[in-house]
């Protein structure tokens, strides 16, 4: 699959037995439905190291690998300060280099209600 927000391509990568995409030139991750929701709360992911985000990428609409669907860019309601591209179709989530990260970082007690 083709990285949403660069011309990287997506492989394939295992975090606590869930599979998810990697950028492997942007650091950015793709999450199918549910997939990050069963990847969070574990965390366990010390592979997942992913950096600083690449300049301009969080500001950048991109479209789903999946479907081709333009991403939605929503606030996590884990830590506002991180904005996720969701795909309103397959519902997959794309989050940028090192937003796993401080999302990973936000108090576990912020519990996961609508991602608006
Ligand atoms: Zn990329
Ligand atoms: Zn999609």
């Amino acid at each position: 699959m083709r990285c949403p927000k660069c011309e990287g391509s997506l492989k394939s990568l295992q975090v606590d037995g869930t599979e998810v995409d990697r950028c492997d030139a942007c650091s950015g991750i793709w999450f199918d439905k549910r997939e990050l929701v069963d990847v969070l709360p574990g965390a366990a992911a010390a592979n997942l190291e992913t950096g600083q985000d690449t300049e301009g990428h969080d500001q950048k609409r991109g479209k789903c690998p999946k479907d081709g669907t333009r991403l939605m860019r929503v606030n996590s309601a884990r830590n506002h300060t991180v904005t996720l591209d969701t795909c309103r179709v397959c519902q997959g989530i794309w989050l940028d280099a090192g937003e796993f990260e401080t999302l990973r970082e936000a108090s576990p007690t912020t519990p996961f209600i609508d991602l608006i």
